[in-house]
């Protein structure tokens, strides 16, 4: 049996497993943190992609998480809501908020099942080192021995360890958005009454625009919180949880609303992520035996990470299964029909944060303005339509018929 190391347990790597047990083959999962990571906000399931989760025989569980929130609400500097854009002002898979709308760690734990709990996963660990041979590569770990796999895959975010060893350095190969983002889970005493709520502060303690998102978790008083700000390149430790608080606390310092409660829950918890945004610029998506799927190859588009994360997984594994497991055939294929899919998609990406975190009070007023006004701008349908054309701009080809999931029978279908 063919063996493939993925790098990264989460959307990427636990579908892109599901589908290779499917086709036959063995995959084993490294991943970096401690477990699989249930952190973040809410994630959209958009055109192709539903039919890839459909085809997953999850598709019912999926839609049973859907979240059901109303879109989102804009605040002003008081916390008033001032603008306000639902999920049905333009549509399916074309608005704000798409039809399936689904908590990241429901997600990833749905997919997690798929694959099998039993499927291989070498949690806090990290590859250090891919060497190449003649017919196979062998991999070291920081905290396990070395081993031989056929193939492997970077399904390690943006910030791709794979794509670091062997496609070349992160400032080469990804371009800078210029904010960071954290994702941590707290309670409030605010009725969001099934909105997420948008509030932004301008530019202060030494950062710039800044903004605090806050997802509902049904009428419990839980809440998502996503916390952003502008800032160069400060340098952090993925792994100093401490000093990613600190800086968080530093640069929210003095800001009103619900903030200080936030900054104090954040102090108390070990669920934080905090990263800095990228957009990954990679010509090939493989490399002899190795090759980039996820965010780690396509990461930086608008809403879309997760859904070019499932096609790319369906993709992917369905070409290896074509091409008998000859990666050399398959990863040109897999390259040459995701491309245009991942192009449009990506060209729908902000390009700066001016949208998300104004710099100033008046461009915060501005932006407020605009989003009150934007469900009703004459072209503003056609505008938004455009996000759910690119999200469709793939067809899945009909890949050979698949082998039993190992733990899961109901799945055998063809597809
Ligand atoms: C904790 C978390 C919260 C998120 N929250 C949101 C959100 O609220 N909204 C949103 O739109 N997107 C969010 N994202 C990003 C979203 O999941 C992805 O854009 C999309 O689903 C594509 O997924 P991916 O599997 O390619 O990458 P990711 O979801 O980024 O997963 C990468 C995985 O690789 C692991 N990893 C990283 N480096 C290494 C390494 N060197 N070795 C081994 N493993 C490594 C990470 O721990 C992670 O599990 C979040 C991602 C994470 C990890």
């Amino acid at each position: 049996m063919r063996t493939v190391l993925i790098s990264g347990a989460s959307v990427a790597g636990l579908s892109l497993a599901y589908w290779l047990r499917r086709h036959g083959f063995q995959p084993t999962l490294v991943e970096r943190a401690g477990a699989v990571r249930s952190g973040g906000q809410a994630v959209d399931i958009r055109g192709t992609a539903r039919e890839v989760v459909t085809r997953m025989g999850i598709l019912d569980t999926i839609r049973a998480h859907h979240t059901g929130t109303h879109g989102f609400a804009f605040l002003n500097g008081r916390g008033e809501r001032v603008a306000a854009m639902g999920n049905t002002d333009f549509g399916d898979s074309g608005g704000i908020v798409a039809e399936i709308e689904i908590l990241r760690g429901d997600l990833v734990r749905i997919l997690h099942e798929a694959a099998g709990t039993d499927v291989e996963i070498l949690y806090d660990n990290v590859i250090t080192r891919i060497d190449e041979g003649a017919g196979n590569v062998r991999v070291s770990f920081d905290k396990a021995p070395p081993r031989s796999f056929d193939l492997v895959v970077g399904a390690d975010g943006v910030r791709s360890g794979v794509r670091a060893l062997t496609f070349g350095q992160d400032q080469e190969l990804v371009r800078d958005r210029g904010y960071y983002l954290s994702y941590f889970p707290a309670r409030t005493e605010l009725d969001l009454d099934g909105w997420e709520l948008m509030y932004n502060l301008p530019a202060g303690n030494g950062v710039g625009g800044r903004v605090a998102l806050l997802y509902p978790l049904g009428d419990t008083g839980q809440v998502r919180v996503l916390l952003g700000f502008v800032a160069p390149d400060l340098g952090y430790d993925r792994r100093d949880l401490p000093a990613q608080k600190q800086l968080l606390a530093e640069v929210f310092a003095g800001a009103g609303w619900e903030i200080p409660a936030l900054i104090d829950q954040l102090r108390h918890t070990d669920d934080l992520y905090f990263a800095r945004e990228g957009t990954v610029r990679v010509d090939h998506w493989y490399r002899g035996r190795t090759v980039l799927l996820g965010d780690a190859a396509f990461g930086g588009s608008l809403g879309m990470g997760t859904s070019m994360a499932l096609v790319g997984a369906y993709v992917l594994a369905g070409e290896l299964a074509a091409a008998g497991g000859d990666h050399r055939i398959a990863f040109a294929e897999y390259d040459k029909e995701m491309r245009d899919y991942v192009t449009r998609n990506r060209k729908r990406a902000a390009s700066s944060a001016s949208g998300f975190a104004p710099r100033t009070r008046r461009g915060i007023w501005m932006r407020n303005q605009l989003m009150r006004l934007l469900p009703h701008l004459p072209g503003a349908s056609k505008m938004m339509s455009g996000i759910h054309k690119a999200a469709n701009s793939i067809t899945l080809k009909p890949y050979p018929v698949l082998a039993p999931t190992p733990d899961r029978s109901e799945s055998d279908q063809p597809t």
